[in-house]
């Protein structure tokens, strides 16, 4: 069945996952201020407007793919009381996880229906149609929007009520930033004390140690051809967005009282590397170390 889908924020996510809409035959009425990004999604299809307004006016599902949680909840205000009641509010943005309840409280007492759905998986996986979806809002609710999802997604979670998909992003990007800086950590004490990358991958990657940052996203060339590390470092998942997220996580962690000094202190490591690395792939942090522990690179 067709749906009309109004689709805010066409970017390096948002478009591909626009176009994906399109071909799996829904109606896309789609808005981004960005004159390139509104030809490239007139070019996969979707009918381009002038407004968020116009957009969410029409559409039965808005979908929101925007850069943080201010915009996010601009936006609401912004279309909320122009869209039909009951109309299914989906973001899909990256954003704290007190926004996200705010937005879904913003919705729904504007009369509409709201479900945060962050994603991981990159630009290739939006690209693919194979996104992870993490889901937080009411079980009615996701039912209606999976089948969108589904189009745009390879695997759909729903997490729990409202922030709580926003929670399950934030919680496996914190483990993956400290994961990587903790590897990377452990990379450059081996190679003061000897120890060469493939040796250390050969024992770490079937020992205690073993995890997805040295296994599947090898922060040194040679042991995971695939990874950034042989391609120069290039993302992949950029420094700037893994510090974005390690920062939500952090006022996570603030807000609710946790003590979680090894996520505070990895969101201020990613910090200080995004001053001068934001648009290296997060791995590059090796290079940080390296680097910092008194040795070229
Ligand atoms: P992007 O900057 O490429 O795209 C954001 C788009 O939103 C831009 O085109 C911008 O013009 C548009 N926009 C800004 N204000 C708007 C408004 N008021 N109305 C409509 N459009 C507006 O960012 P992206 O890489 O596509 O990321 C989008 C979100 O997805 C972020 O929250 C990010 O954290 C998250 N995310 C990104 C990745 C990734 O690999 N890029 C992966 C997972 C999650």
């Amino acid at each position: 069945m067709s749906t009309k889908v109004g689709f805010l924020g066409l970017g390096h996510m948002g478009g591909p996952m626009a176009a994906n809409l399109v071909r799996a035959g829904h109606e896309v009425l789609a808005f981004d201020p960005i004159p390139a990004a509104q030809e490239q999604a007139r070019a996969d299809g979707a009918t381009v407007v002038e407004t968020a307004v116009a957009a969410a006016a029409e559409a039965d599902v808005v979908i929101t793919m925007l850069p943080n949680g201010r915009i996010v909840l601009d936006v609401y205000r912004e279309v909320l009381d122009a869209a039909k009641p009951g109309t299914l509010f989906v973001d899909c943005s990256t954003i704290d996880v007190a926004d996200a309840k705010q937005a879904a409280k913003l919705a729904v007492a504007a009369g509409h229906r709201a479900l945060d759905a962050p994603v991981s998986g990159g630009v290739a996986g939006a690209a693919a149609g194979t996104l992870t979806f993490m889901v937080g809002g009411a079980a009615e609710d996701f039912a209606a929007a999976l089948p969108l999802l589904e189009v745009m997604g390879g695997k759909v979670v729903h997490c729990g009520d409202a922030g709580v998909g926003q929670a399950a992003k934030i919680c496996n990007n914190m483990m993956l930033g400290i994961s990587m800086v903790g590897l990377s950590e452990a990379i450059v004490l081996g190679e003061k004390l000897g120890l060469t990358h493939e040796k250390f991958f050969d024992v770490v990657s079937t020992a205690s140690g073993q995890c997805w940052s040295l296994t599947s996203y090898c922060p040194v060339p040679g042991p995971v051809p695939a990874s950034p590390a042989n391609h120069d470092y290039r993302p992949g998942f950029a420094t700037a967005l893994m510090t974005k997220d390690l920062g939500l996580a952090a006022n996570a962690l603030r807000d609710n009282g946790v003590d979680g000094r090894i996520g505070l202190l990895a969101a201020e490591i990613y910090e200080r590397f995004n001053q001068t690395d934001a648009g290296r792939d997060f791995s590059a942090i090796v290079t940080d170390i390296r680097r910092r522990s008194g040795e070229g690179q």
